[in-house]
């Protein structure tokens, strides 16, 4: 077992908004160890990219808050940091690469000066150095002609290259951890294999961590050694990749499996997960997934079923795996 990087321990986010209370993100607990590829997939509004910001501490408080549970990262609560405190954790230790790279990088200072910043602050580099090393980062990152590009503006680059551009940046002072939400999804299909690849292959190279954030498990098929699926802001199946391909515990978790495009079948086979996400203002009663599950019992209306082990490190929250279930 590798040593532990990261652990979430029942992370509870509320957004208390004006038409009632949110819960995004409810008693989710998971651990990521040193070198461990982890992703966190469910559709839009299950609450991955909440849980990503949390770790982060970029939840906008008011209107968010972390109502409960602990964030442990290299054994420290982040939770109980100051904000000097998680500046210095920020981009030091753990960075982050979003979905969408002009949200996260400035249109008014080059590709240079932003990257400078952040190795000036940080690593107390010099204007020059800082700039020789940013001509090493945008080549790591495959950035043709780097010398080249230093003082252009975001704009002035590609959304694969702007993508490639957010990943130098967030590689700029060597974090240990890497989180990456929906890296891929802006992007071109024809785009989305090789930022796919660069990054898996980043991680390989500098032995980082990586918490994988995406709606599409197809795309943690080949980058993740571990997965969590999220529905409706709980944790409802969490597990070794290749278990949870070849042995899926959660009537969700086997919906999106039979909803992925493979070469051996053809599209108008796929069968896509019936009904919608539920309305999270109105969450229904017991598990959140009963209004769209083939196999929902009584039970299943009236109590949220708790996460447990279904096989060794394999745990899914379910009651089809309660002693006696009724079916
Ligand atoms: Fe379906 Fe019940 Fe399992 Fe929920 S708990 S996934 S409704 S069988």
């Amino acid at each position: 077992m590798p040593e532990t990087v990261l652990e979430l321990d029942d992370l509870t986010v509320r957004f208390r908004l004006r038409r009632g209370d949110l819960t995004a993100v409810n008693g989710v607990s998971f651990s990521i160890g040193r070198g461990e590829t982890f992703g966190l997939v469910g559709e839009s509004g299950s609450g991955k990219s909440v849980t990503a910001r949390a770790i982060m501490r970029l939840i906008p408080d008011p209107p968010g808050e972390i109502q409960r549970g602990r964030i442990l990262f290299g054994g420290d609560n982040v939770l109980d940091k100051n904000a000097a405190e998680m500046r210095a954790l920020r981009g030091r230790h753990i960075a982050m690469v979003f979905q969408e790279p002009m949200s996260a990088l400035n249109p008014v200072f080059t590709v240079c000066e932003q990257i400078s910043d952040a190795l000036r602050t940080n690593l107390g580099l010099s204007k020059r150095e800082a700039r020789e090393r940013v001509v090493e980062l945008l080549a790591l990152v495959g950035i043709p002609s780097p010398q080249k590009r230093l003082d252009s503006y975001v704009h002035e680059f590609s959304g694969g290259m702007r993508q490639r551009v957010m990943l130098a940046m967030a590689l700029s002072c060597n974090p240990g951890f890497l989180i990456a939400d929906e890296p891929t999804t802006a992007l071109d299909v024809t785009i989305q294999a090789t930022i796919l690849e660069l990054i898996t292959s980043m991680i390989d190279k500098l032995g980082m961590s990586l918490l994988f954030i995406t709606h599409n498990l197809g795309v943690v098929a080949h980058s993740c050694d571990k997965i969590g699926v999220m529905y409706a802001s709980h944790l409802v199946e969490l597990g070794d990749k290749r278990e949870i391909f070849a042995n899926p515990q959660h009537p969700y978790t086997v919906g999106l499996l039979n909803s992925i495009p493979r070469l051996d079948i053809q599209a108008r086979h796929l069968t896509p997960i019936a009904g919608s996400v539920c309305n999270m203002m109105e969450p229904p009663s017991g598990c959140k997934f009963h209004p769209r599950c083939a196999h929902a019992m009584d039970v299943c209306r009236r109590e949220v079923p708790k996460l447990k082990e279904v096989a060794p490190g394999h745990h899914a929250a379910c009651h089809l795996h309660d002693r006696g279930a009724a079916t």
